[in-house]
């Protein structure tokens, strides 16, 4: 054989064994190839797999792990895939699944001491630890929006250039924002400083004045969702260990 032969010979064995290795694998001809593709594909999979980058996420915000959790999770409870017959009542309806998940706090994490909380913060007024927290406060007005005692809302007109159509809607409002305490000459709060006190004392003293009760009800979400990582139960304590002269 020549040499061109046996070259030629060569490319069609290459050619011919790579046809071979680009035949997809047959779905469920093996255990790998199906783990594969639930892995790809699978919706549930892919939204736990999200829940956990985003717990990952908070443990960094939060400062904290999260609390455990107990998951109780039950599948084909009509045994539909053992035989059962199908069934319309909530409790036996085919290839439902339920799931009961139970947040299991843990004791010592972090705690925000109450007592006297009214007056030791009305008390500290002009503490240098209100600059301090405005130096990493972005006044983004996450904590606002995700505290469930929050209710500010504000009051938008909207018309068209010929006056046909006018439209009045209220809108979720924050006090970090600037326009919030917008008064004739312009907003009161104009500093970050201004901005998170009005919020923490708001929320923790002056609420009582209001409402006979805390505006806080513990439940963390701010010290969460804060981007920078603020904590009020530290920022409290802060102002309470180290009390200034007024
Ligand atoms: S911990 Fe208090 S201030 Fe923070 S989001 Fe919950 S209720 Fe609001
Ligand atoms: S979430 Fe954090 S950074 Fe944003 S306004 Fe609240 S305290 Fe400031």
């Amino acid at each position: 054989m020549s040499a061109f032969m046996r070259l030629a010979s060569v490319f069609a064995c290459l050619a011919t064994s790579g046809v071979a290795l680009a035949q997809p694998i047959a779905l469920g001809a093996d255990v790998d190839s199906l783990l594969a593709l639930a892995r790809q594909d699978n919706p549930a999979f892919a939204a736990e797999g999200f829940e956990t980058d985003a717990a990952r996420e908070r443990v960094g915000a939060a400062g904290a792990l999260p609390d455990p959790r107990f998951t109780l999770e039950l599948m084909d409870v009509t045994n539909t895939m053992s035989g059962g017959s199908p069934s319309v009542l909530p409790g036996r309806v085919g290839e439902t699944r339920y799931r009961i998940v139970q947040p299991l706090p843990g004791w010592g994490k972090r705690a925000l001491e109450t007592e006297g909380l009214h007056d030791a913060l009305l008390g500290v007024l002009e503490h240098p630890r209100w600059d301090d927290v405005a130096d990493r406060c972005l006044s983004c007005g996450n904590c606002t929006l995700v505290c469930p005692t929050c209710f500010c809302t504000t009051v938008e007109d909207r018309t068209d250039l010929l006056g046909e159509w006018t439209e009045r809607s209220r809108r979720w409002e924050s006090c970090f924002s600037l326009d919030h305490s917008h008064l004739g000459e312009g907003s009161v709060r104009d500093t970050v400083h201004h901005r998170y006190r009005q919020w923490l004392t708001h929320k923790l003293a002056t609420w009582e004045d209001q409402f006979g009760e805390s505006g806080c009800v513990g439940c963390g979400r701010c010290i969460t969702w804060c981007p920078v990582g603020i904590d009020l139960t530290e920022e409290v304590s802060a102002l309470r260990l180290t009390p200034v002269d007024q």
